[in-house]
């Protein structure tokens, strides 16, 4: 199946008088026929149902579309994109070890790593995602357990050159983990580039609407855990009466692992009523990708007409810095543009409110066009020299481009630039 098929109909295929959408399973718990049927279960807990606080089945068929759209061989969703940021980490990281990320992700994820993770002894180690090759090797230690990054960055737009990072990862016998949220798998799948796990923050195109908070972990299946460096996959799991990982779940070792360690302990697994939304939005994700990217490429293209802009960021502008890393690694370049307004702080906001169809949101990736000021929101705990280095000047505004027609969306910028 090609990608539009998979998005309509991969995760629930109903048989003979069976409900066409797929079913939301509102119960947290499931039934068993004897008291060895459910002891068998605590044993091997993928062959049943056992309770919704790590798996429900309307949730495990979002699950399975995901898997298939991303290539791989399994998926987990999580209650938010960080929660699968989080996750992803600490399935592989514990108090002691270290893990690199790329300068250019995201301001919450950067938050997540550098604060909150240092807190419980995992230390994160960010390089630039322009570094080259032996810089990024430099930064790898004894205690490195994996490398981390964003196929397009939130908000600076920068694309990331996966196989750079795969290469450098796998030569140390670490996994490469990819945010993969505002390219989707439509428009990039980083596993045909080396990437061995990807995350995502369901809540953006995904979800597309604006009306449920999510994550994703979808594993490739293609790492080997057996290297010698991850013994937590290789020797017995006490919690589990001796499951060994590699043994047990082979190529699924990671995303098993993930949900019957992490998800059984925390708990931060989505509602079915969630996922039946998410799938709805999935079912139009391939179509509405397409018209993200024109949108966004005739507003970019307006934009950098406009003699009230310093500089325009996307990657889709021939005169972009990333133009042919994005050749290389997107079929289109999403619809999340970055510009740097003249006038740095106070015009942004003196612009922002004198928008009337594009609206202020602490959001991105809806059908709805909106704006935020990355500076003085989404990144404000970021300090300066942070900032700088996520590519984030006092003028820059982040402009999700929404389904609307793109006349109407140039014409509600070009009468908010008459009124500065
Ligand atoms: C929004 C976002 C996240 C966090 O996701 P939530 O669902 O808001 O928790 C992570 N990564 C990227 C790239 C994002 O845009």
């Amino acid at each position: 199946m090609r990608d539009e098929t998979k998005c309509v109909h991969a995760g629930y295929q109903p048989k003979n008088s069976e409900p066409k959408m797929v079913p939301i399973v509102q119960s947290t718990t499931y039934v068993f026929d004897s008291a060895q049927d459910v002891s068998d279960v605590f044993d091997e807990p993928t062959k049943a149902l056992i309770y919704s606080r790590f798996a429900n089945p309307t949730v495990m068929a979002v699950e399975q579309k995901i898997a298939e759209l991303e290539g791989g061989v399994g998926a987990m969703c999580t209650s938010s994109g960080q929660m699968a940021s989080l996750m992803s980490i600490l399935n592989l990281c514990k108090a002691g070890d270290s893990f690199i990320c790329t300068s250019q992700v995201y301001g919450g994820t950067i938050n997540l790593f550098a604060v909150t993770l240092k807190k419980y002894g995992v230390e994160c180690i960010f390089v630039d995602a322009y570094a080259d090759e032996e810089t990024i090797a430099a930064a790898i230690q004894e205690n490195t357990r994996l490398i981390f990054g964003e196929t397009l960055a939130n908000p600076a737009l920068s694309v990331l050159d996966i196989e750079k990072f795969a290469k450098v990862a796998h030569a140390h016998g670490i996994p490469l983990i990819i945010d993969n949220t505002f390219a989707t798998p439509i428009l990039c799948k980083p596993f045909e580039f080396g990437a061995d796990i990807v995350i995502h923050s369901t809540s953006k195109y995904m979800d597309g609407h604006a009306v449920q908070v999510g994550g994703v972990i979808v594993d490739s299946g293609n790492f080997d855990w057996t290297n010698g460096k991850f013994p937590e996959f290789t020797e017995p799991d006490h919690s589990y009466h001796g499951t060994v990982y590699v043994e047990n779940y082979g190529k699924a070792a990671y995303i098993i692992k993930a949900r019957i360690q992490l998800m059984r302990d925390f708990g931060a697994y989505p509602s079915a009523n969630s996922a039946f939304l998410l799938n709805l939005g999935l079912e139009t994700l391939a179509l509405r990708m397409e018209r993200y990217c024109q949108n966004a490429q005739a507003v970019a293209e307006f934009l950098e007409t406009s003699d009230q802009v310093e500089k325009v960021i996307y990657p889709g502008l021939p005169g972009s810095k990333d133009y042919a890393l994005a050749k290389k690694y997107l079929k289109g370049c999403s619809g999340v543009i970055s510009f740097v307004i003249k006038g740095g702080r106070e015009a942004a906001i003196q612009f922002m409110d004198a928008l009337k169809l594009i609206s202020i949101e602490v959001h991105v990736a809806d059908i709805r066009t909106c704006v935020l000021h990355p500076a003085t929101t989404t990144h404000r705990q970021l300090s300066d020299e942070q900032l700088v280095s996520a590519g984030i000047e006092p003028g820059l505004i982040r402009l999700s481009v929404g389904l609307e027609h793109s006349e109407d969306i140039i014409k509600d910028l070009s009468q908010s630039f008459a009124n500065l």
